[in-house]
């Protein structure tokens, strides 16, 4: 997909700092961490939003769900994380290709901001 920025990145056209990548997903730390592990899991295949995903992506999305676990371990994050999908305008998503925020190695609160 044209200017979009996780488009590049996955095209390594962007570089970014990639912690974990295989034929369906690509993983790189933000880089505007919001904690001290902060990595973003992102699908290859172009999906705007999890509002765009459809029963194609089944098995897509249950690949990155079951990755998210082990990816976190090989961070070194022991004690709990917080997975966010920041979706559509009131969810505050500023990137419009899907992707998993994957926070670590502090104490989250909630209600979140
Ligand atoms: P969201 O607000 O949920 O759409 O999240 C987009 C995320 O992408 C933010 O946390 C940004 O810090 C992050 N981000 C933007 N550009 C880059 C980049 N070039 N490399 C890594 N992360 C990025
Ligand atoms: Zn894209």
């Amino acid at each position: 997909m044209a200017d979009c920025l996780f488009c590049s990145i996955v095209d390594h056209e962007i570089p970014s700092d990639v912690i974990y990548e295989d034929d369906m997903i690509i993983a790189f730390n933000d880089i505007a961490p919001q904690a001290p592990v902060h990595f973003l899991v992102v699908p290859k295949k172009h999906i705007a939003s999890l509002d765009e995903a459809t029963e194609e992506d089944k098995e897509l999305i249950s690949h990155i769900m079951l990755k998210i676990p082990e990816l976190v371990k090989e961070q070194g994050v022991e004690n709990g994380y917080r997975v966010v999908i920041n979706t559509g305008e009131d969810g505050d998503q500023t990137v419009k290709h899907l992707h998993f925020h994957i926070l670590g190695k502090r104490k989250m609160t909630w209600p979140p901001g």
